[in-house]
């Protein structure tokens, strides 16, 4: 059975922040899926990728700044200057803004990659337990690996820590810090979006709208050719069709994209969140951490203000508590 001084659970950004800050080599970051990043995901649909997950990301905090100006200066991230709308009584309005965004470069995944170089990452694992004997923390599987740790942070969504943490009540962080889905469909259009006086858009935050949360072309993001719009669904539209079929979803979302903005729409996917941003993004707890037991601790951006910039400063202070 190996031994490792730090587990952490999840390669999302907050998993990779946290890694990258450790003072000990000897770590090991447990994802259950195919590659790091978490969120930041992008998937290949025909010729192109799109991403499917966190649209853009802006920088508030210097020691986010750092890292994401150095992944501009690598060439993993670039500027995004889309023309921005809203919706006012439903409709697509011109909002521009000077505010500064970023994506991933070519794609969204990219920023992933670029926080897990040179990390040492088990893909395609599941942690299925953890539990407290002999002072240390015994890992399990589900195909039946086994590993102790002196330390764990937990980076899952908060809503799969119960299972994976039996020994623990973790009732009262699970039921405050929950979490809300977000339906995506992504749409191939033929006709670039406009507003109402026929002025082009490249993306919208969702305003008053009932079902759209953003809308984004892809092609107005640096280097992307194809012509898919991504759609994010309001949490609370989300959450009533959490259980729908994903082509009833796409069908819904493409009906509002082509009455709303008078294009016709050619459905691509949809893609169920089901656990893709606090409910409340105020509720935080102090640094974006917290300790469920001595040594074992729960780190994410639903514990740091939802934004992708939380999760990354939530892995850095996990890792701050970790080095003590
Ligand atoms: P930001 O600073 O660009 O915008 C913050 C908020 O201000 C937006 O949510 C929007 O409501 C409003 N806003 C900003 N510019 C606007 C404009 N030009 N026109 C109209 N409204 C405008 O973004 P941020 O704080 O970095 O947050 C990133 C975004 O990601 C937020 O919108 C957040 O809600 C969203 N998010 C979505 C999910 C999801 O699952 N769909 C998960 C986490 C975060």
């Amino acid at each position: 059975m190996k031994h490792l001084e730090v587990a952490i659970i999840g390669a999302g950004v907050t998993g990779l922040a946290t890694a990258r800050s450790l003072n000990t080599r000897n770590y090991m970051i447990f994802e259950k899926s195919r590659g790091p990043g978490g969120r930041l995901a992008s998937k290949r649909l025909n010729d192109f990728r799109v991403d499917i997950g966190a649209q853009f990301f802006t920088v508030r905090d210097p020691r986010f700044q750092e890292i994401v100006s150095d992944a501009v200066h690598t060439g993993f991230v670039e500027r995004w200057r889309p023309r921005m709308g809203t919706f006012i009584m439903g409709r697509a309005a011109a909002s521009p803004d000077t505010q500064e965004r970023f994506v991933g470069f070519p794609y969204m995944n990219a920023m992933g990659h670029y926080l897990a170089q040179s990390l040492t990452i088990k893909t395609q694992l599941r942690i299925a337990t953890i539990s407290r004997r002999d002072n240390q923390y015994h890992l399990a599987s589900t195909d039946g690996e086994l590993y102790t740790a002196s330390q764990v942070v937990v980076t899952v969504p908060v809503d799969q820590m119960t299972n994976l943490l039996p020994s623990y009540d973790v009732q009262e962080v699970a039921s405050r810090f929950t979490m809300e889905p977000t339906w995506t469909a992504v749409s191939d259009l033929g006709t670039p979006l406009s507003d109402q006086n026929g002025d082009p858009l490249d993306a919208l935050f969702g305003g008053d709208h009932s079902l759209f949360d953003f809308v984004s072309t892809e092609k107005s993001k640096p280097g992307r050719e194809s012509s898919y719009v991504v759609t994010h669904a309001k949490p609370e539209w989300s959450a009533v069709h959490i259980e729908d079929e994903p082509t009833s979803v796409q069908k819904q979302i493409n009906t509002a994209l082509e009455t709303t903005f008078g294009v016709s729409v050619k459905p691509v996917i949809a893609h169920r969140w089901r656990f893709a941003r606090p409910t409340d993004p105020t509720l935080t707890t102090q640094k974006g951490v917290f300790e469920i037991d001595d040594g074992l601790w729960v780190a994410g951006d639903y514990l740091a203000g939802g934004r992708v910039e939380g999760a990354y400063l939530s892995g850095i202070e996990a890792a701050e508590r970790l080095n003590r």
